[in-house]
């Protein structure tokens, strides 16, 4: 199979997340043309590696819809990642590393996966489909409702002492040759950024060309750097002729990413307090800069920029979305929108903003407060009309 270190280029001997030479970075490179363009005519897995068994629920192919609330803005598209099976843009990674665990020609027989939001329920919706062991870690005081659509799976749920960042160092501990390690960072898997190149398929199909950018909200990057991937995969086979500027999108409270863009220097640890409460956009990168400094390299071999909100931006966006699009975000996917207020694109630019997951997922915004109607009809007529 065509995995190959995105660094050196070297293809590498077994499906591993790291180079075995230089450290690099694993990904699923499809070189062939006519595949490619399969990929953005009919079907966008056609440039996904192949498994025995494709563990799908009809994640992909989500709708691109416009955004209308942008004065003398660019032209926003939200494309509506919220919509797939467990409702966030993870289920076309969780596809791909259940699909790759059932193989029987890979000796993954179990799954770990580091997350308090949404991996950790889409990774375990595809292992309960495929019968596959699932494990999730989450730090200690984690909300347990936020784990109910976990449960809900039978996914067997640890604590452990410490912040995401020490699940995730964890989960690559108890990972090897027999349990793969789901989490949705490069230097767990490969298969996590090789399977979000689709949204730049999808993407091309639905605009019939390259938007000039593509807004991606961002905790370590894998979204931002597949979609990179896949469009710069289609420039250079000739499907596309312009290569999109990415956007790295994420929360002034913690944005280890945009800092080493704004500075010109190689991602950090973010070693400040975490000072947000868009969480699921909130990675330290403690211990694994290093994917931090991989998205930052898409940033800059796209000609993209990088941005960092204020919540009550986030939040002002998320209200907007609901109110005045009929769009119910999750905050972190809202920041995607909210970077129209960032000063980066020009009136004239064509800008896709994904939605990244849903607002059931994390609701915002103030408590319903319903208004007692009595008996009267009219009373409601007139309250709705006058
Ligand atoms: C995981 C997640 C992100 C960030 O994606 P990365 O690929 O980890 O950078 C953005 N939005 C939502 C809703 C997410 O769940
Ligand atoms: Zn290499």
């Amino acid at each position: 199979m065509p995995f190959r270190c995105h660094s050196c280029g070297d293809r590498v001997p077994d499906v591993r997340a790291t180079c075995p030479d230089c450290g690099g970075f694993v990904r699923y490179v499809e070189a062939d043309r006519d595949r490619l363009c399969t990929a953005v005519e009919a079907d966008p897995t056609a440039a996904l590696p192949a498994f025995e068994t494709a563990v799908s629920m009809g994640e992909g192919e989500t709708p691109l819809v416009s955004v209308e609330d942008v004065d003398d803005g660019p032209t926003v598209h939200a494309k509506l990642d919220s919509l797939n099976p467990t409702c966030s843009f993870k289920d076309r990674g969780s596809s791909l590393v259940v699909s790759a665990v059932t193989d029987p020609e890979t000796s993954w027989e179990a799954l770990v996966v580091a997350s308090t939001g949404n991996t950790a329920p889409s990774v375990a919706a595809y292992a309960a489909r495929a019968d596959v062991l699932c494990a999730v870690l989450v730090p200690e005081g984690t909300s347990l409702s936020k784990l109910s659509q976990v449960s809900a799976h039978h996914a067997d749920v640890y604590t452990v002492d410490g912040n995401f960042s020490d699940c995730f160092r964890f989960a690559q501990r108890a990972s090897g040759e027999r349990v793969l390690n789901a989490t949705a960072v490069y230097s767990a898997n490969p298969f996590v950024a090789s399977a979000n190149r689709t949204v730049a398929f999808e993407t091309v199909a639905q605009l019939g060309s390259p938007p000039d950018w593509v807004s991606v909200p961002v905790g370590a990057g894998p979204l931002l750097g597949g979609t990179h991937q896949g469009f710069r995969e289609l420039y250079e086979r000739d499907v596309i002729e312009s290569l999109p500027k990415m956007l790295c999108v994420q929360a002034r409270g913690c944005h280890p990413i945009v800092r080493a863009v704004e500075r010109d220097e190689p991602v950090r640890e973010w070693d400040e307090p975490i000072t947000t409460d868009v969480g699921a956009i909130a990675d330290p990168l403690t211990g694994y800069a290093e994917d931090g400094e991989e998205t930052r390299q898409a940033v800059i071999e796209s000609d993209g920029d990088a941005v960092a909100l204020p919540d009550d931006l986030v939040f002002e966006w998320t209200d907007r979305l609901a109110a005045m699009e009929g769009i119910y975000a999750e905050p972190a996917s809202a920041a995607s929108v909210a970077a129209v207020d960032a000063d980066v694109f020009d009136p004239d630019d064509t800008v896709v903003s994904l939605v990244t997951g849903h607002g059931l997922k994390e609701s915002h915004g103030e408590k319903p407060d319903p208004t007692p109607i009595g008996d009267d009809p009219d009373r409601l007529r007139s309250a709705l009309l006058d």
